[in-house]
């Protein structure tokens, strides 16, 4: 069944065309480098063509921040002492799970830092399985790494998707930024949710320092061999209490590059579901997710962590809507689509590619 909003799928396969559309390593280098409104204006005429004008909006609940982990560029790392940590109650979580139908919202989007423990898993379990009792939203967690298992329990109790960004793909750069986990566990976790029939989300950052554009070509060329069902790439934003601290963005002197990013993400791999991130707005403040939606995505997350704790998720500085009442994001979000001649997409939308992906596995 199709659901509104979602164009057909145009009778070629994904894999022929991603083949007729770029392909190959040269072919990537030459979009990120080459003239760039051409680029934008051919990804938004397929955007427009493979995904239609519907925005479908997935509201993030960002309902713990504590973490385990010590990613150097990340603002809630374990080392960070600065941080107020927090865990919303179930009950927190499904009053704003409740309001979401009002507000146009078809998934909600469960991210949290990440505590791989026993009682955790269970209670994102309990939690996953009440929202589907109580709504009819689709949930997406964005937790982390966990075994096959505790992701198989999740999908039982009704995850529809998974967001985990691969982050980079050079192996030695992930290594410096990770310190409790390598590139290859990351994939290992993105090809286990595939096979579970998850939906799967990944993605990367853009501007990393140590990043080239060879790492950027590779990262896109990864996302294609990875048969994604969406992808979320934001630009680095340095944190001042990290150890980056301080750190330009690699592409400090080029930031329209990470345009160029959606735009050749939508042209090689055209059935993608690619948000336009909430750092876009935080690089690039006031226009960065509606230029975005103008080049390629098709995708927004609006924030719908309850106000109280909003400002002690700063994964990275000037994170827009932290000083939003409880809802805002919702009422002005549908503004700026409408204001983009968009409009919002109704139902989950789920990805094209998964009926595919489901008919395989
Ligand atoms: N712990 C979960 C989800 C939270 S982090 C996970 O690891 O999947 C969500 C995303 O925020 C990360 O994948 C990362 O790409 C991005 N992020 C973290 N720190 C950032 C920074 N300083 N600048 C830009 N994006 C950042």
């Amino acid at each position: 069944m199709r659901e509104a909003g979602v164009r057909p799928i145009a009778t070629n396969s994904p894999a022929e065309s991603r083949a007729d559309a770029v392909g190959d390593r040269d072919g990537v280098r030459a979009l990120l480098t080459g003239p760039r409104e051409p680029l934008f204006a051919r990804a938004d005429a397929l955007r427009r063509e493979r995904m239609g004008d519907a925005v479908y909006l997935r509201g993030i609940v960002e309902f713990s921040n504590i973490c385990a982990n010590d990613c150097l560029y990340c603002g809630i790392r374990r080392s960070n002492r600065a941080v107020r940590r927090y865990r919303l109650d179930d009950d927190e979580i499904l009053a704003v799970a409740h309001r979401m139908k009002g507000w146009g919202h078809g998934t909600v989007v469960l991210q949290s830092g990440e505590v791989d423990a026993r009682r955790e898993n269970d209670r994102i379990a309990r939690l996953i399985a009440r929202i589907r009792r109580e709504t009819d939203l689709s949930v997406t967690v964005s937790a982390g790494n966990r075994s096959r298992e505790v992701y198989a329990r999740w999908r039982d109790a009704g995850m529809d998707r998974h967001l985990l960004r691969f982050e980079t793909s050079d192996p030695a750069l992930f290594a410096a930024m990770h310190p409790d986990c390598s590139l290859a566990e990351r994939l290992d976790c993105l090809r286990a949710l595939r096979e579970l029939g998850v939906q799967v989300g990944s993605g990367f950052l853009i501007g990393l320092p140590g990043e080239t554009l060879e790492t950027l070509v590779e990262n896109i060329l990864l996302v294609r061999d990875l048969d994604l069902d969406m992808v979320g790439v934001g630009p680095f934003i340095a944190h001042p209490d990290t150890p980056l601290a301080g750190r330009p963005n690699a592409w400090a002197h080029d930031p329209e590059i990470c345009f160029a990013v959606i735009a050749t993400l939508r042209l090689v791999d055209p059935d993608l579901r690619l948000p336009a991130t909430t750092a876009f707005d935080a690089f690039f403040p006031g226009v960065g997710r509606d230029l975005a939606l103008r080049r390629g995505a098709d995708v927004f997350m609006p924030n719908d962590t309850p106000a109280r704790v909003r400002g002690d998720y700063l994964l990275y500085p000037n994170k827009p809507c932290v000083d939003e009442g409880d809802g805002a994001c919702a009422g002005c979000v549908t503004a700026r689509i409408w204001s983009l001649g968009r409009m919002i997409g109704e139902g989950p939308g789920h990805s094209p590619k998964s009926l595919a992906h489901a008919a395989i596995s």
